[in-house]
């Protein structure tokens, strides 16, 4: 069976340096992006639909600024309909405060969607499910079900889990739901010397997201958000994983 494609178009947190570009990632095949950090640069080539669905994670600035690039990357590669979708309050934000006449000269030609009254919806055939997450002005995490090229309706669907800028989440529900992803895409902003930093900016540190993963036992794990100042390194064996694990890095692409 064929398989869906996750694109790393920025896999860094807070800012960009020489090897990384802020968070955003692209999945052609459902025309879903991950977020819309400075990365969001690299999309308009990858784009195969006549659709873009936007799901913001929340509204800090490593995760919207690209929005603002938006003009650029649909003249260059026009599409019928674009959505962003996020938490009402946070799409008020970006409204008021990143697109507010003195910092951006137009109005973008997308539509505004707020997640808050349902916690699952249908964009174009990829259902998409959200939680809550500890995170300074909260952040929502997102689940990804999608049929596979190919597949019949008794074929399971693909499923990724996008948890980014989260203190990691620890109560059995959220983990229930977290669980069982051909692809869990999970936060690591920190090595584990730095945990107190950590706790104090809500993310992740190393052995925080592998707990993470050991209990929502995923098919692959891709550890996201990389802190721009200092590189992770992965060199631990996690007896209790039996999963890949990788740090992403920009322009990867995971099949899932
Ligand atoms: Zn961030
Ligand atoms: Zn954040």
């Amino acid at each position: 069976m064929k398989t869906l494609e996750v694109h790393c178009l920025g896999t860094a947190g807070y800012h960009p340096n020489e090897s990384r570009h802020t968070s955003c990632y692209f999945l052609p095949q459902s025309g879903v992006l991950l977020d819309a950090g400075t990365g969001i640069f690299r999309l308009p080539e990858l784009i195969q639909t006549d659709h873009l669905d936007i799901l913001l994670s929340h509204a800090h600035l490593d995760h919207v600024v690209g929005l603002t690039f938006l003009l650029d990357i649909l003249y260059q590669r026009p599409v019928k309909e674009v959505r962003v979708w996020g938490q009402a309050e946070k799409l008020a934000a970006i409204q008021e405060h990143l697109f507010h006449e003195s910092l951006f000269p137009v109005a973008l030609p997308v539509s505004w969607n707020s997640i808050d009254e349902q916690s699952e919806w249908d964009l174009h055939g990829t259902k998409m499910s959200w939680r809550l997450q500890e995170h300074p002005g909260g952040s929502v995490a997102f689940r990804l079900e999608a049929a596979r090229p190919d597949s019949t309706p008794s074929d399971p669907p693909a499923v990724l889990v996008y948890a980014t800028d989260t203190l990691g989440a620890e109560d059995p529900e959220t983990l229930q739901w977290m669980s069982g992803a051909d692809l869990l895409m999970h936060e690591c902003n920190f090595d584990d010397q730095n945990q107190k930093w950590a706790e104090k900016t809500g993310h992740c540190y190393l052995q925080k997201a592998l707990q993470i993963a050991v209990q929502t036992q995923p098919q692959r794990l891709l550890l996201t958000h990389i802190n721009p100042i200092a590189e992770l390194q992965l060199d631990a064996e996690v007896p209790s994983l039996q999963c890949p694990i990788e740090i992403a890095t920009d322009g990867l692409r995971v099949a899932f």
